[in-house]
């Protein structure tokens, strides 16, 4: 969708994009490297398992889990003692974020017309890596971090200070998470709520379009 252009009909000012669940799906990349760190000690992890049972929980708790029903159940400590190894092989595989190609494609016209913001609770140096690595990083104006805000989202803080930063009045939010979509919403914003990164492209493009 190279050259993608649209009607100018909105009344937005800016564009705020949450990170996890909308920019980027990190779950399956975590699950893999999980997986290939516990299976050298022989702990299963399926996709199946950390989908319905492992996404928003610490991993403290998972591995406290996935130790006790490991056969021969294992220390909790021994696992744990897997997260440096863990975290390398993520920062690794994420020397290519898979960023949706359409949505890297609306970008720069996006940005032409429109203030972006990245707004996540992750830490601004989690993120903008993988912005610079998928080579994203300058189509937004600015990243407000989770260290950012003294309150969280579903608090409005989050939102209010990326449109400060901006001086934007009217912003689309899209998010994902419920949290999320509180936050954005009390921070005075109407707000896209996908489910998936891939969802991002046509959700907005039908809403930009709608005027
Ligand atoms: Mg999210």
């Amino acid at each position: 969708m190279l050259g993608w252009t649209f009607p100018r009909m909105n009344h937005f000012q800016g564009i705020f994009f949450d990170f996890d669940g909308v920019l980027l799906d990190t779950e399956p990349d975590h699950c893999a490297c999980w997986a290939e760190v516990l299976r050298a000690r022989g702990v299963e992890l399926t996709w199946e398992y950390y989908r319905d049972h492992c996404i928003g929980i610490d991993d403290r708790d998972m591995l406290r889990v996935l130790a006790r029903m490991a056969d021969p159940p294992k220390e909790f400590d021994e696992l744990w003692a897997l997260y440096p190894e863990k975290k390398r092989l993520f920062q690794q595989r994420m020397t290519a974020p898979p960023f949706e190609a359409e949505l890297k494609a609306m970008l720069p016209a996006l940005a032409g017309e429109y203030r972006l913001a990245v707004v996540s609770s992750s830490a601004s140096v989690e993120i903008e890596p993988l912005l610079l690595a998928g080579g994203i990083r300058a189509h937004f104006a600015t990243i407000v971090g989770g260290e950012n805000v003294k309150r969280h989202k579903p608090a409005p803080e989050p939102y209010l200070l990326a449109a400060e930063r901006l001086g934007v009045a009217r912003a689309l939010v899209i998010e994902d998470s419920q949290a999320g979509i509180a936050s954005g919403r009390a921070a005075g914003f109407e707000v896209l709520a996908v489910r998936h990164p891939r969802e991002v492209p046509g959700a907005l493009r039908a809403r930009l379009e709608r005027g």
